[in-house]
């Protein structure tokens, strides 16, 4: 955004590679390429910045799996998420009439209701899409699904895609999450970047090369003082990192308020290279890229309430992916990689190996003999491999209702500062958590909006995406 409006861009990386939580490396055996964090790009198709982008030209390929999500019961058949409000509807027994209901009006208006949802708090361009989104949404995921859906398929079927939230599926809004995640998949899928996601990142790192700008990567930064008299600067941090880059430049009272800021729970992450495909029981998950592993609203609501409550699930809600099934450039001929999380108190350093295989080896038995090697990352190793995922949380901040729109204070400009030409970039401002690249994008606006008004920088154009 602000090379092309004519600004000389440079991207300084803490990391040996450029990408944050977009980033791909041989974790385990040599051959298998592992996503380090994310590997599904539903946010990066449906973003209206990013789906704009001449990423293709730069190596990006978004690859689709059969269908993007798999829920398997223990009654030995699975909930399927398909690209189809119908296909998945008729996989829902009594609920098929209410599914299509609720998600085909929000289907039909996709565009501009992520448009809307992407993007900090502001006036409704089409505020009935927004109330019938919103009315849903503000509530929490367990009454949501219990009153909207009388079947445990559905039931489920949402609730695993609630629990993405890292909130509590009592909390208000954590139906949101679900309800999004549920409207990307019907509207732009939910595909893997073929050769893993480090090619989103790199293809953006070569956009931005292509526009004159300039990355240099092994670059920690500890403090603006190193930053000498560059404007703007942008920070993709969160607020914890920004009380310490910013020394005792902060105004007290700002400083006060970014240190209440919450963060949510952490991960506990496997990275698998295995000697075969996973056997799921249901043969039906193995057409889907994702798969959630937790069985019913029931058990799922526990085990994220006893997260919320500082506790480590003895059954915890598994979010599994399983990529190479669909981009074989992964693994060797005939192996395969997966990765599995599970939620765990923030900063937790309890190895829930066992727990995230038992709950595999509970929907594919005989997953374990599969394994040739393991790579796994407690919360604390997630943070140090990034620091942005403070104490393993891998949104940058709680997502609840009152720091969903106010990440990280409540400012008119929540990516403005009070240090004059200082912007935060990261998850910690709205939209919040994602690879979707509009915390950067609103960002950019609003220090390109400060910079005319203080002179236009060369060959100085509007932009948007
Ligand atoms: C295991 C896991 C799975 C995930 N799965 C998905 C998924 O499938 N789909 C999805 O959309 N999202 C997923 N996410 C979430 C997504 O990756 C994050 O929400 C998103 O990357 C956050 O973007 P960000 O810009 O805030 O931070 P990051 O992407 O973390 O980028 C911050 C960058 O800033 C660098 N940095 C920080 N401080 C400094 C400093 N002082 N000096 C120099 N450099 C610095 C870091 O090294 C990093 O490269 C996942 C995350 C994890 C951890």
């Amino acid at each position: 955004m602000l090379a092309r409006a004519g600004h000389r861009v440079t991207v300084l990386e803490g990391q040996g590679t450029v990408g944050g939580g977009c980033r791909s490396a041989e974790l385990t055996l040599p051959g298998f390429v592992h996503d380090t964090c994310s590997t599904v790009h539903s946010l990066a198709l449906g973003s209206p910045l990013l789906s704009r982008l001449p990423l293709a030209e730069h190596g990006f390929e978004p690859v689709h799996p059969g269908a993007p999500l798999a829920h398997p019961l223990d009654d030995g058949t699975a909930v399927m998420l398909e690209r189809s409000v119908p296909a998945t509807a008729a996989g829902l027994g009594p609920d098929e009439d209410a599914y299509r209901r609720l998600f085909e009006p929000l289907v039909r208006d996709a565009e501009p209701l992520l448009r809307q949802l992407l993007a900090p708090l502001r006036p409704p361009r089409h505020p009935l899409l927004l109330g019938r989104f919103g009315l849903n949404a503000i509530r929490s995921a367990d009454g949501f699904a219990r009153s909207r859906f009388e079947g445990e398929r559905a039931r489920a079927l949402l609730a695993g895609c609630c629990a993405h939230s890292l909130l509590s599926l009592r909390a208000p809004v954590s139906a949101a999450f679900g309800i999004v995640l549920v409207l990307g998949a019907h509207a732009v899928g939910w595909p893997v970047a073929r050769g893993g996601s480090q090619r989103l990142a790199e293809a953006l790192a070569a956009h931005l090369r292509s526009l004159g700008g300039a990355v240099e990567t092994g670059r920690m930064v500890s403090s603006l003082d190193e930053l000498g008299a560059a404007a703007p600067i942008l920070l993709d941090v969160t607020p914890r990192q920004l009380i310490g880059l910013a020394g005792d430049r902060l105004p007290q009272r700002y400083e006060r308020a970014l240190a209440r800021y919450r963060y949510g729970p952490g991960v506990f992450k496997l990275d698998w290279a295995l000697d075969g495909p996973i056997p799921w029981t249901a043969p039906e998950a193995a057409r889907a890229g994702t798969v959630h592993l937790g069985g019913t609203l029931a058990e799922i609501a526990a085990g994220e309430q006893a997260v919320t409550d500082g506790d480590h699930p003895e059954r915890p809600f598994v979010l599994l992916v399983q990529p190479s099934l669909f981009d074989p450039t992964r693994a060797p001929a005939g192996k395969h990689t997966a990765w599995a999380y599970c939620h765990v108190p923030n900063g937790s350093t309890r190895d829930m190996t066992a727990a995230i295989e038992a709950q595999v080896e509970r929907f594919a038995p005989g997953f374990r003999d599969l394994i040739a090697a393991r790579s796994a990352m407690d919360s604390a190793e997630v943070e140090r491999r990034n620091p942005n995922y403070v104490g393993g949380d891998i949104n940058g901040g709680l997502q609840s209702l009152r720091q969903l729109f106010t990440r990280p204070v409540a400012r008119a400009v929540p990516y403005s500062t009070p240090l004059a030409g200082v912007y935060l970039c990261s998850s910690s401002t709205p939209p919040g958590g994602g690879v979707h690249g509009m915390c950067g994008y609103w960002a950019a606006r609003a220090a390109l909006r400060a910079s005319r008004r203080s002179g236009p920088a060369p060959g100085a154009r509007s932009e948007r995406p």
